[in-house]
C-alpha cells in the first residue's frame, strides 16, 4: 500500500472500535467533539508525509531497504548514530510543523524496537521472525500503533501474583494451537483510541510463578473484547479563547480493557519467558525516554519563548532578576538539547540495533522531569498575574468592554494591546491552565516516574571507574 493520506488514516479509524468517554459510547472518534482533536493530531503524521517540501520529505520518508518503496522513517529500525539523530530531528520537527506531537507511531515503534532487541536474546527464532513480519505489516499499511505498557498495578508493594485479584497486571488466561487469550487492563495509554493497533509489553520484572504475565503482543484496536475508556481531554478552541495561528492539538489517554481478547500466535512476541520481561521493559524505557526527550525540546523552547516575550512585553527584560531567570531557563533547555544529542552519539549496540545511550537518556529525562516545574514557576513569575486573570476573548470582542481592555491592558508600546493579550493567552495555556497541569503530569509520570530513571542511572553509571580513579589518586590499591 505504501504511504497513506490523512483521509485514508482517518477513514481507517471508523472500524467499530469500542470507545467510551463522558459516560457514552463513541460511534466515530474522528467526529466526536473531544476525540476528533486527538484523531486530527495523530493524522498530522500523514499530513506531513503528504507535503511537497523535499527537505521535510527527506526527513520523514525514506526508501524501504529492500523494496525501495517510500516508508515512514518511524519504521526505520535504528542501526547507527545517524539513524538516531534523524529520529530525534523528525520527532522534534513534527511538533514545529504541526503544532503538536502526532504520536501515532512514536511509542509504538519504541515498543517494537525493544521487542526486536529482546527477541534476539530469547533464543527463539520465531519471535525474531514475528517482530520482523509485524514491522513489514506496519510499513506496508503505514499503520499507527499505541504502546500499552503500564498496568493498573493494584497495591504497589505487591508483585502481580500476590495481588488481591489476578487482573491488576495483564496476563494470559488461555492458549491453544491458534493463539492466546489475554485479560487485564493497560492504563494511561496515549492516543490509543485513535491508533490502528495496540502493542502490549510487560511493565516490570516477573518471577517464575508469574510467567503468564510475561506477555507481549500486537492486536488491532477494534479486536473483540477491547474497550477504551477515555479521560476528558480538551476539545476544539472555544469562542472564549484567544485565536492563535496554530490549531489546538491534544492527545487523549485511555484505559484499555482487554476482556478475554484473542491474539493469534503470529502477533505474539513474548509468552511465558518471565526472565526476559525486565529486559523488555528496560529496553523499551530507554527507547521511549529518548523519544520523550526529543519531543520535549520544542515544548521547553516554547516555554522559554513565553518567558522572553512576556518579559519584553511587560518592559522588564533588562531587570537583573529577570535576566537571572532567563539564564536559568536557557540553561535548562540547552542541557536537554545537549543530552539528547549526546544520547545519539554513544548508542549501545544489540546485534544490529542501536539503542540510545541508556545512561544519558535517563539523565536527560530525569533532568527535565526535575526541572520542568521550576521553569514553569519562572515563566509564571515573569509574566505576572494576568496569565491567570485575563478576561475572555469574547470580552475583547464586546464593544462595551474592549475599549477598557485596550486602554488598560497595554504594555511595552512596541506591541499593540491585542498582541500582548494574545501572548498572555498563549502563556496561560502553557503555564496556568488545565492543559498545562496535564503537561506537568506528563513530565513527572509519562515515560516512568523519576525513581525509575534513578534506578536505571544507578545501574548504568560507571561508579566503579569513579571509585578507582579516587583510589588511585589516594594511593590505595584497587582490590577487584
Ligand atoms: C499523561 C500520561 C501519558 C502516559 N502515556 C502512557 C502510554 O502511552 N503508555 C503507557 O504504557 N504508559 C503511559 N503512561 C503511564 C506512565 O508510564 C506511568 O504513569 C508511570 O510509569 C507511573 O506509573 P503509575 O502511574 O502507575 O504510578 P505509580 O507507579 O503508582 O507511581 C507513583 C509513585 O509511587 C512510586 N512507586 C510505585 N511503585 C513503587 C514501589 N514498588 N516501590 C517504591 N516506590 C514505588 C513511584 O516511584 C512514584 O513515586 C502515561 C502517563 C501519563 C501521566
Amino acid at each position: 500500500m505504501g504511504l497513506r493520506t490523512k483521509e485514508q488514516f482517518l477513514e481507517s479509524l471508523r472500524d467499530g472500535r469500542e470507545v467510551y468517554i463522558f459516560g457514552e459510547r463513541v460511534e466515530d472518534v474522528t467526529t466526536h467533539p473531544v476525540l476528533k482533536v486527538t484523531a486530527e493530531t495523530v493524522a498530522q503524521d500523514f499530513a506531513i508525509t503528504e507535503l511537497d517540501d523535499q527537505e521535510v520529505r527527506n526527513l520523514f520518508v525514506l526508501p524501504h531497504p529492500e523494496t525501495g518503496e517510500p516508508m515512514s522513517r518511524y519504521f526505520q529500525t535504528p542501526k547507527t548514530t545517524e539513524d538516531l539523530k534523524k529520529r530525534k530531528e523528525m520527532i522534534s520537527r513534527s511538533i514545529l510543523l504541526t503544532g503538536g506531537l502526532p504520536f501515532g507511531k512514536d511509542i509504538g515503534t519504541d515498543a517494537l524496537n525493544a521487542a526486536m532487541v529482546v527477541a534476539q536474546q530469547m533464543n527463539k527464532p520465531e519471535y525474531g521472525e514475528r517482530t520482523k513480519n509485524y514491522l513489514e505489516y506496519l510499513i506496508r499499511n503505514d499503520w499507527t500503533l499505541s504502546g500499552a505498557i503500564t498496568d493498573t498495578k493494584g497495591d504497589r508493594s505487591k508483585t502481580p501474583a500476590d495481588q488481591a485479584h489476578p487482573d491488576y497486571y495483564l496476563h494470559v488466561v488461555d492458549r491453544n494451537k491458534d493463539g492466546i487469550v489475554v485479560k487485564g487492563c493497560k492504563m494511561h495509554i496515549t492516543a490509543a483510541p485513535c491508533c490502528n493497533d495496540i502493542l502490549v509489553l510487560p511493565t516490570r520484572n516477573m518471577r517464575e510463578n508469574e510467567a503468564d504475565y510475561a506477555v507481549s503482543f500486537a492486536t488491532p484496536s477494534n479486536a473483540k473484547g477491547i474497550k477504551f475508556i477515555c479521560r476528558p481531554s480538551r476539545g476544539e478552541r472555544s469562542p472564549n479563547e484567544y485565536p492563535s495561528s496554530l490549531p489546538i492539538r491534544d492527545l487523549n489517554e485511555a484505559m484499555i480493557v482487554f476482556d478475554d481478547v484473542f491474539v493469534p500466535w503470529e502477533r505474539v512476541f513474548m509468552c511465558g519467558e518471565w526472565a526476559y520481561a525486565i529486559l523488555l521493559a528496560y529496553t523499551f524505557a530507554t527507547f521511549h525516554r529518548f523519544t520523550a526527550v526529543c519531543y520535549h525540546i520544542p515544548i521547553v523552547e516554547n516555554l522559554a519563548g513565553c518567558a522572553v516575550a512576556m518579559a519584553e512585553m511587560n518592559g522588564i527584560a533588562n531587570e537583573e532578576h529577570v535576566k537571572d531567570k532567563l539564564i536559568n531557563i536557557a540553561s535548562s533547555v540547552e542541557i536537554i538539547k545537549a543530552l539528547a544529542q549526546a544520547a545519539t552519539l554513544s548508542p549501545v549496540m544489540h546485534g544490529e540495533i542501536a539503542v540510545p545511550s541508556p545512561l544519558i537518556t535517563n539523565m536527560a529525562k530525569l533532568h527535565y522531569a526535575r526541572g520542568y516545574h521550576e521553569v514553569i514557576k519562572m515563566v509564571q513569575d515573569i509574566s505576572g498575574g494576568i496569565i491567570s486573570t485575563l478576561p475572555t476573548y469574547r470580552d475583547w470582542e464586546n464593544p462595551e468592554t474592549r475599549p477598557y481592555m485596550e486602554h488598560y491592558l497595554g504594555g511595552n508600546s512596541k506591541y499593540t494591546t491585542e498582541e500582548r493579550l494574545r501572548m498572555v493567552a498563549h502563556t496561560h495555556r502553557w503555564v496556568a491552565s488545565a492543559e498545562s497541569a496535564h503537561q506537568e503530569m506528563i513530565t513527572v509520570h509519562a515515560e516512568g516516574s523519576m525513581e525509575t530513571q534513578k534506578m536505571m542511572i544507578m545501574v548504568e553509571a560507571p561508579f566503579k571507574d569513579y571509585r578507582n580513579l579516587a583510589l588511585m589518586a589516594a594511593g590505595v590499591e584497587i582490590k577487584d
